[in-house]
């Protein structure tokens, strides 16, 4: 998933050890390269530029440059520091599904993943949590969008809202929340239609959806390979419909991972879950010292 930024800042890291003493000019020009790493991983400037200037101003500090091991120290430092990028203020608490039952929205761009994430979590709330669930689809423009998560509700034993053809997302909203109530379910999960854009059509009817259920969670799915494509389309949902948290999938990918290091900066918002691959199982709770790990190798 990083391979690139991990190869990149590997090479960095292993001149600056093997180095020894450093001084403040070997850290800038460490930090340089570091910068340019991050930027050809689709980390947004801003997030590239001050995540190297505090990484700088920290290593560049007599106990760094002046202690026996510099360069590990300067690797601790990028370590914690892609943590705090990673994780802002605390790490993502878990999704709030007290209070039965508790709606959860999925939004995204069609393609995204949405569908399958939507069953992905539906299997983990079932099977780590022991919490019942009822799948709904709204993608009333795409009936086979409608069959899929019928298939992979079946497939992870989870309940789907019978298709009724001819509803509104609108009505899907309603009767989706009613059978949550009437049948005892802990969480509901409504998978809103998806676009190939954001569009006002799209967004208007995501909004009808949010205030009919009012949802605990509102969890945006976005392609991981997107990088800052995928920052600008979370930015953009959350400005129009609130989101509670991103799931970055494709995560898999040899994608550029980008979208991982700026994603809560750029937006303010927590990644929730990782997406690694098509099957049912392939859904990791965001770990911040995880995936830094990954990125440090
Ligand atoms: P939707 O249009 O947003 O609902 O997207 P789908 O859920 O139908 O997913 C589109 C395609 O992406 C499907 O072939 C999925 O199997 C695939 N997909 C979804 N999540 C992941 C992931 O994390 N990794 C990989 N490799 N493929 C994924």
């Amino acid at each position: 998933m990083f391979e690139n930024l991990s190869d990149r800042l590997g090479g960095v890291f292993d001149r600056l050890t093997r180095q020894g003493a450093l001084t403040e000019d070997d850290v800038t020009a460490a930090m340089r390269e570091v910068r340019t790493a991050l930027l050809e991983a689709d980390v947004s400037l801003p997030v590239a530029r001050g995540f190297v200037k505090s990484v700088t101003q920290k290593a560049t500090g007599a106990s760094v440059t002046k202690s026996v091991t510099p360069g590990q120290q300067v690797v601790k430092i990028v370590h914690d520091e892609l943590i705090k990028v990673l994780q802002g203020d605390g790490p993502a608490d878990s999704l709030r599904i007290d209070n039965p039952p508790a709606p959860i929205l999925m939004v995204g761009l069609q393609g995204s993943g949405k569908t399958t994430t939507t069953a992905k979590i539906a299997k983990r709330l079932k099977e780590r949590e022991k919490k019942r669930v009822l799948l709904a689809s709204l993608d009333t423009n795409r009936p086979a969008a409608m069959e899929q998560l019928a298939i992979l509700g079946k497939q992870v034993g989870v309940d789907t809202l019978p298709i009724v053809a001819g509803e509104s997302a609108v009505q899907i909203a309603r009767r989706a929340k009613q059978q949550a109530s009437l049948g005892g379910y802990d969480v509901y999960i409504l998978d809103t239609a998806g676009r190939l854009h954001i569009d006002a059509v799209l967004m208007d009817e995501v909004q009808a959806v949010r205030d009919i259920a009012s949802p605990r969670e509102t969890l945006l799915v976005v392609d991981g390979l997107t990088g800052q494509d995928a920052v600008n389309v979370a930015t953009e949902f959350d400005d129009k419909v609130g989101i509670t948290g991103v799931v970055l999938t494709r995560m898999d990918g040899d994608g550029r991972g980008g979208a991982a290091l700026s994603m809560r900066a750029v937006t303010g918002k927590p990644i929730r879950f990782v997406g690694l691959g098509e099957k049912m199982d392939a859904l990791e709770s965001f770990d911040a010292e995880r995936i830094a790990g990954r990125i440090l190798g």
